[in-house]
């Protein structure tokens, strides 16, 4: 069987007992800030086995696509190494929300292994938590298992909890007979082997029912749930390999062909040795990775989940060089994984392209990394002579590291073939190096910038104890309000009062200011006071949401615990509305036009501008841009009214909020809806209804990064008069050619072949101008000392257009001396040049040096060529003479 069979046989079996075929999540967890990528099939439904949402049915079945890199769960370095760690797998469950329990989740699991799959019975033993006694019974009664066939093991291998409160559960293991003729640690020390207990490969996991019975509160204690439940985990990847028979995944079909593929753009065989074998594995495993995290919106970077993708691509990249893959390569396996994997997950073909795109420019941009450090490690390899078996310099290991990024164990590898060896010495050295790093670090930020960043988190959080009770933002509802003066700050303490000119930061108790988030700018204002009016400059959060206002004291002055009115701009916030609102409007737009694939990567709201950058491969034709904005104006025009309403961030995205990720929310969060177009969660001002926004204009449109795009448009009077300008610029086209705008284009193609045809011509001239002058400069040589000597000028050439005169001169001499120069906007260019015979006699730099002189200029060059500079063009006459005297002065 097939691992797409397999696939579609477990969703099949679990539909016809009445599960839900619900499809897989994002490897970004949706709503789930705390965990770095989906690790399992119930992730999704969290939610549901929290209580805190309801869905219209109490079965399902999924096939998750899942991540695990780094993190407890899961080393990087072992994968590729063994035979069943992966970043990338794919997890087959089924759940019940309430349902079922523990009888129909054995009965339906082990009728699927020995029934649809077929797989002996004999083969098969079962683990239960120690006083599971009701899974234990289950065990004997439904599958029929003998005593000696059910294991009871403890807390650490079955009992499963989402984390230190709330549900929690025994679990029961299925594990699979792969055979006594494998090796075991147990046996080998002459104790019996554990079965599947055991560390060996003997018995393999191959599913694992998880019975959610009981709610764990704060100080540990168990209730039963109301409605227990049921998740369970069964690994594609290895449950294909017990059906094809195969002890690694990697034999499968599921990894098989991309195996197939890099051994032969290596040129090696798979099988043939096994270091080798294990990059080919690396290379499959993180080819697989790579292109669903990219294809899921993940892109590589230094921070978190980008970061993660780019050690997986990284680590790839050097299996490939392991096995002589210097060119890219790993962009190629995005078809490859398509060619296993496209008919069950379309949008890896769908975004093939944007994902080989990211691939590639990462992979360049990590060959020159790694190119920049082979060359570090050539000088110091040809400073020090042949390695001859001397240890490892760890101290260079480390500048390579720190300096340039090199991996470590590459550099290591290289030297080694150079007759260099790794010894303790080597990795005392490099530890030594990274301490002292790590120290020079800590110094820093005990000094640095970040002893003040805490040091004002603790003053913020002084002041937010200060005001008693919660800040009140009231900026939805008014643009005004009455407030108490909470808190001045000034030069990081807080101060009792401001005067005049001082420019301070204010904490008031409510104010309609909005501080910047979101992409949306902060407000600016006015804060009047009984002795006192200040403008507020900017707005924003401090310590744990605390609204800040920067404000300059203007005139009289402020003190705590004052009456204060707290005014926003008001026709500055109409514009941070209108951009804000055409910002929703805009990425509604672009989804419908270019793909679902469009994720937001970044967000600007300004008074007078928006930016949005979103994820998308390729370029967006104009054809597309015009599409949007039409799309958006639309909306405008229809006058759809925007509405906003708090909920439960579950709630909002059940129903169909689009979630950006990397954005915190907090449990309540706000849903900005505008009619059926367009749902986000956000925090932002925004426009009662979309008339208000009047017109809507993409600006430009352009690439920020591989796979990133960028829009800045406009939205109402920043609109038109970016429209009105525009038509300024083409009505003074108009004006300048004495024709209407509309007729501009064509006439400026004429004048611009008329122009072409004119230059061509000019050139002509130019050319038989000179050549006329060249030969009036023939005709006007003298002989001097025995030899012909041409000096003259011919102004309005350039250094090329002098050179190539000088030269054609000489030709024409056949033996002789010649000197030209020209004057250009007062400044003279010179060159010299003698025929080789006359060089020894009359070396052209010498000559070029003292015609130049003259003119108060300077040069040099070959004896048969050479060029100079001066800057007085009035002595070019007088200083062109000199070179008859310096000939004559020339001894024979
Ligand atoms: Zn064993
Ligand atoms: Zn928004």
């Amino acid at each position: 069987m097939t691992g797409a069979e397999l696939r579609e046989a477990f969703l099949k079996f679990f539909e016809r007992y009445g599960h839900t075929r619900v499809s897989s999540s994002p490897l970004v967890p949706v709503g789930d800030q705390t965990l770095l990528f989906t690790n399992a099939g119930m992730v999704q439904f969290k939610g549901i086995f929290l209580g805190e949402e309801r869905r219209d049915y109490t079965r399902a079945t999924t096939c998750q696509k899942c991540v695990r890199a780094g993190g407890k769960h899961n080393d990087l370095e072992n994968v590729g190494r063994t035979a069943r760690h992966h970043t990338f797998f794919e997890m087959l469950g089924n759940f019940s929300f309430g349902d079922y329990f523990k009888a129909d989740a054995i009965k339906l699991a082990w009728e699927f292994l020995t029934k649809d799959l077929g797989i002996d019975p004999r083969r098969l033993k079962a683990t239960v938590f120690t006083e599971d006694d009701e899974a234990f019974n289950l065990w004997k009664s439904v599958a029929g298992l003998p005593d000696d066939r059910i294991l009871r093991l403890g807390e650490k291998d079955n009992f499963w909890a989402m984390g230190d409160t709330g549900p929690c559960g025994p679990c029961s293991e299925i594990h699979f007979h792969q055979g006594d003729h494998l090796p075991c640690a147990e046996v080998e020390a002459g104790r019996p082997c554990l079965g599947p207990a055991c560390e060996c490969d003997r018995w393999l996991e191959v599913w694992n029912l998880v019975f959610m019975q009981f709610n764990r509160d704060a100080s540990g204690a168990m209730t039963p749930l109301p409605r227990p439940s049921i998740d369970t985990g069964m690994g594609l990847e290895r449950m294909a390999a017990v059906l094809q028979g195969k002890l690694s995944s990697y034999e499968t079909d599921l990894f098989a062909p991309l195996i197939r593929h890099i051994a032969e753009l290596a040129g090696k065989r798979y099988g043939a040795d096994r270091e080798q074998d294990v990059s080919m594995q690396v290379i499959a495993d993180h080819a697989r990775a790579a292109t669903f995290l990219i294809a899921d919106g993940v892109l590589p970077s230094n921070e978190w989940r980008g970061y993660v993708l780019r050690r997986i691509m990284r680590r790839a990249m050097r299996h490939g060089r392991k096995l002589g893959l210097t060119e890219p390569f790993l962009w190629r396996g995005v078809d490859w994984v398509g060619e296993v994997m496209g008919r069950a997950y379309p949008d890896i073909v769908r975004e093939r392209e944007r994902i080989m795109q990211v691939v590639r420019q990462e992979e360049e941009q990590f060959a020159k990394t790694l190119d920049n450090g082979m060359r570090r490690i050539e000088e110091y390899t040809t400073a020090q002579g042949a390695g001859g078996g001397r240890p490892i310099d760890g101290r260079f290991l480390f500048t390579l590291y720190d300096t340039y990024g090199f991996p470590r164990d590459l550099a290591e590898e290289v030297l080694v073939d150079q007759g260099w060896r790794t010894s303790d010495e080597t990795e005392t050295t490099w530890e030594r190096e990274m301490e002292a790093q790590r120290e020079r670090a800590r110094a820093k930020a005990a000094f640095g910038a970040d002893s003040e960043a805490t040091e004002g988190v603790a003053l913020y959080q002084q002041v937010q104890g200060a005001l008693g009770r919660p800040q009140q933002f009231v900026g939805y509802e008014t643009l005004t309000t009455p407030a108490t003066l909470v808190a001045l700050i000034a030069g990081g303490r807080r101060v009792r009062e401001a005067t005049a000119g001082d420019e301070i930061e204010v904490i008031v108790d409510r104010t309609p200011g909005y501080a910047e988030s979101g992409g949306q700018i902060g407000d600016t204002g006015t804060l009047v006071g009984r002795g006192g009016q200040g403008d507020i400059v900017d707005t924003y959060y401090r310590g744990s949401k605390l609204i800040v206002h920067r404000v300059k004291v203007r005139q009289g002055g402020f003190r705590e615990n004052e009456e204060v009115a707290v005014a926003v701009d008001s026709p500055r916030r109409q514009g941070l509305r209108q951009h804000h609102t055409g910002t929703h409007l805009l990425h509604a737009a672009l989804r419908k036009v270019l793909g679902s694939h469009v994720a937001q990567a970044g967000s600007l709201v300004a008074p007078d501008h928006l930016r949005f950058d979103f994820s998308h491969g390729g370029a967006v034709k104009d054809r597309e841009v015009e599409q949007i904005e039409e799309l958006v104006n639309e909306q405008v025009q229809a006058n759809t009214p925007v509405t906003n309403r708090e909920m439960d961030l579950n709630a909002a995205l059940a129903a169909g909020a689009m979630a950006l990720f990397g954005e915190k929310y907090g449990d309540r969060v706000r849903v900005i809806k505008i009619g059926d177009f367009s749902t986000e969660l956000c925090g932002g001002t925004h426009l009662d209804a979309t008339g208000q926004i009047g017109f809507f204009k993409v600006a430009e449109e352009g690439a920020v990064a591989a796979g990133v795009r960028r829009i800045e448009a406009v939205a109402g009077t920043a609109a038109v008069e970016a429209v009105a300008r525009r038509e300024r610029v083409l009505k003074e086209i108009g004006d300048i050619l004495k024709i209407s705008p509309e007729e501009a284009p064509q006439r400026l193609r004429k004048l611009l072949d008329e122009q072409k045809a004119l230059e061509r011509q000019l050139a002509e001239m130019e050319t038989k101008v000179a050549r006329s002058k060249a030969e009036d400069l023939i005709a006007g040589a003298r002989q001097v000392n025995g030899v012909a000597v041409v000096a003259g000028r011919i102004d309005g050439l350039d250094p090329d257009g002098l050179r190539a005169l000088a030269d054609t001169l000489r030709d024409r001499l056949g033996s002789g001396v010649v000197c030209v120069g020209s004057a250009v906007d007062g400044k003279v260019s010179l060159v010299a040049a003698v025929t080789r015979d006359l060089t020894k006699r009359f070396p052209a730099g010498k000559l070029v040096q003292e015609v130049a002189q003259a003119a108060g200029g300077r040069g040099g060059g070959r004896p048969d060529l050479a060029q100079a500079g001066a800057p007085d063009a009035g002595k070019l006459d007088s200083a062109l003479n000199l070179v008859y005297d310096w000939v004559a002065r020339q001894p024979a």
